[in-house]
């Protein structure tokens, strides 16, 4: 079963509701992406479709026990239907809505209610978001829709406002950090790159890891720290020309913009020189101008590297 953590004011809403009987036909849970809104719909629905509520433990939503609230972590329970984009799809069609529609108008199989969450519903298309919106202002009886997305203002402003909302914010680092280490193994200098670079986005942090990115990223920030602390154009061209490749270069971009964010921020929180906090904002709107370059015109990737390492060099007090 997936652990509940973090989220304590919106878990205690929704029990709240639980415990009266007042309960939305619709919800929105809307926040940050990778913050877990996805699991705590997951959860909701256990606790609407579980046996033995009485058993939830204070913290909880649904026994986590019963054979409802195991078929629910499955996706296989009968009066669940989650909604996603299909594979292979930009968006969610107007069909997956309308599926979504029939389900939600029989009666429950083996609960009370017909229970359906539409993730990520931002990426609905029109048609699709219009047939919902039928659905949301005439919800039939003992249904409960629950759209989870990162982008609330591209729902239509009609649909917004038939749902009760849930403001997601980031985890706090203990809850991310005990997130993580329930699910991935690492060194102590792994843990603090994984948190610095992911911003308190758990999805993108376990794919950062799983996808073997880390490691690589490691090895650029070292290779930019190195070049630092020599104050030479030393090894700049070689670096560059690597971290150029087509197939690192996306992975590089994103690194380097994380690493010269950082950089500004510790010059801010250590209190540096106000000429040393400029000199690493000029950086980073000269890389981030750079990077945009990159994404809508050809250019050669090798000297854009070259160039930003060349500034941050300058920071470094290197003559060049
Ligand atoms: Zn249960």
């Amino acid at each position: 079963m997936r652990e509940l953590i973090g989220h304590h004011e919106i878990i205690r809403g929704l029990q709240s509701g639980l415990h009266s009987g007042d309960l939305a036909h619709s919800s929105l849970f809307a926040g940050p992406s990778g913050i877990g809104k996805a699991t705590v719909a997951h959860h909701y629905a256990q606790a609407l479709l579980c046996t033995n509520p009485q058993n939830a433990g204070a913290s909880q939503l649904g026994c986590q026990q019963c054979a409802a609230c195991h078929k629910v972590e499955l996706r296989c329970h009968a009066d669940l239907q989650w909604v996603e984009k299909e594979e292979g799809k930009t968006r969610i069609s107007v069909d997956q809505i309308r599926e979504l529609t029939r389900f939600l108008s029989l009666t429950p199989m083996e609960s009370n209610w017909k229970v359906a969450i539409v993730d990520d519903a931002a990426q609905m298309n029109a048609a699709a978001a219009n047939a919902l919106l039928k659905t949301l202002e005439e919800p039939p009886a003992n249904s409960v829709v629950i759209l989870v997305t990162c982008r609330p203002g591209v729902l239509l402003a009609t649909i917004r406002s038939r749902c009760v909302k849930y403001y997601f914010h980031a985890l706090s680092q203990e809850d991310f950090s005990h997130i993580l280490r329930g699910q991935i193994d690492l060194a102590d200098d792994q843990w603090e790159t994984v948190r610095n670079y992911s911003e308190g986005d758990l999805g993108f942090a376990l794919r950062f890891v799983r996808e073997g990115q880390l490691t690589e990223c490691q090895q650029l920030i070292q290779e930019m720290e190195q070049l630092m602390r020599a104050g030479r154009l030393g090894k700049l061209c070689e670096v560059a020309e690597y971290w150029s490749q087509a197939e690192r270069f996306a992975l590089a971009q994103f690194v380097m913009r994380q690493w010269i964010t950082q950089k500004v921020r510790d010059c801010v929180t250590s209190g540096s020189r106000p000429q040393r906090v400029r000199a690493w904002l000029t950086v980073e709107s000269f890389a981030n101008e750079f990077f945009s370059l990159a994404e809508t015109n050809n250019i050669n990737k090798r000297l854009l590297l070259e160039g930003i390492f060349i500034k941050v060099l300058r920071i470094s007090g290197a003559v060049l």
